[in-house]
């Protein structure tokens, strides 16, 4: 497997060059285990750990490494099956949410995905609030969201839907589609392009399973044999995370990623834009719609380059989903 082939580009292979002295390789973390990672590269896939010194340096959960990071490994000694895990590239995009205990810390459900198909469907069972919601969260992450109305089979009449969609989310690509017909699954085909990495989130029970064998390819399982601990001998039948399908492009599936709640958008949220959410406090105007008022903090940080225009119009769009300042 070449790193291209695992969504490798531009963006990391900078990241990673202040690494290359020092011997170590890039890999992508392809599944997470109680303790381990399987990361792989050109190398193949192998059993990952984080050193001692990773360990020690990391200060927060999401120091350590999620499903779809790159990292930088190098072969343990005596054991071919094993790499050392040395230190995490910045991510792209991120998922996340509240790790467990009481303190509000940041843990990564997966990371650098492209782009993340909202799934809904024509069964009776669709809500707006909760697209809104899942949408915020991939807002939030940094990826770009892309709409699927999926079971299109089911319904007779899918304008209205997407008119009600397009009004929430207006701009964004809206797919009516049918992983049972195949209907409209061709025009995904932009999405997933070779090195991209792509996520599908939504409800329970919306199809997003079905969809995956659909554009993946049906005889193409999830399900791989991970050799999980080497001194034992042990074969473990696990879940894949990340996979690579026949025509290129990557899927992320993890758990985690399904039972990020949409109620957890919020704080995610609010974290991925404080920044700007401080920014719009120090405005002039207290009813300020960051536009064409004079001192308005926002358009000063934009005009200085401190704040890049796309980042500020997600926010903004997000922030206006969730209702959470005064724009
Ligand atoms: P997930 O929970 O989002 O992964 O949903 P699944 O992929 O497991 O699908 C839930 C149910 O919806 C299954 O019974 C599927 O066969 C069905 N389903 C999925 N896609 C379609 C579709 O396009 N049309 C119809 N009529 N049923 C579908
Ligand atoms: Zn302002």
């Amino acid at each position: 497997m070449t790193l291209a082939q695992l969504g490798w580009n531009d963006y990391f292979a900078q990241a990673f060059a202040p690494h290359a002295a020092s011997g170590h390789l890039p890999a992508r973390v392809t599944l997470e285990l109680k303790g381990y990672f399987e990361v792989t590269g050109e190398f193949g896939a192998k059993l990952g750990q984080c050193t001692g010194k990773y360990i020690n340096a990391a200060v927060t959960p999401a120091e350590f490494p999620a499903i779809g990071d790159w990292v930088t490994v190098s072969p343990q000694a005596g054991d071919e099956h094993r790499m050392h895990i040395h230190a995490l590239l910045p991510r792209r995009t991120k998922f996340s949410r509240k790790a467990a205990g009481e303190q509000d810390l940041e843990q990564i459900v997966a990371a650098n995905i492209d782009t993340v198909f909202l799934v809904s469907a024509f069964d009776g069972n669709y809500h707006l609030h909760r697209v809104e919601r899942y949408l915020a969260a991939t807002w939030a992450s940094g990826a770009q969201p892309i709409i699927l109305l999926n079971k299109a089979d089911l319904a007779d009449d899918t304008e209205a839907l997407q008119r009600e969609i397009a009004g929430a989310a207006p701009d964004l690509p809206v797919f009516v589609v049918s992983a049972q017909t195949r209907r409209g699954l061709k025009a995904l085909a932009p999405y997933l392009q070779p090195g991209m990495t792509v996520a599908l989130l939504g409800s329970s029970g919306v199809g997003k399973s079905t969809l995956i064998n659909r554009l993946v390819g049906e005889n193409l399982q999830f399900t791989q044999e991970v050799r999980e601990d080497d001194n034992k001998g042990r074969h473990t039948t696990t879940q894949r995370e990340l996979l690579v399908a026949p025509g290129g492009f990557i899927v992320i599936d993890t758990p985690g990623m399904r039972e990020i709640q949409p109620w957890i958008a919020e704080a995610g949220v609010r974290a991925a834009f404080a920044d700007i959410i401080t920014l719009t406090t120090q405005c002039k105007f207290r009813d300020c719609s960051h536009s064409v008022e004079p001192s308005c903090a926002v358009q000063a940080a934009i005009a200085a380059g401190k704040l890049g225009k796309a980042r500020w119009l997600s926010c903004q769009r997000m922030l206006l989903t969730l209702s959470l300042i005064h724009i």
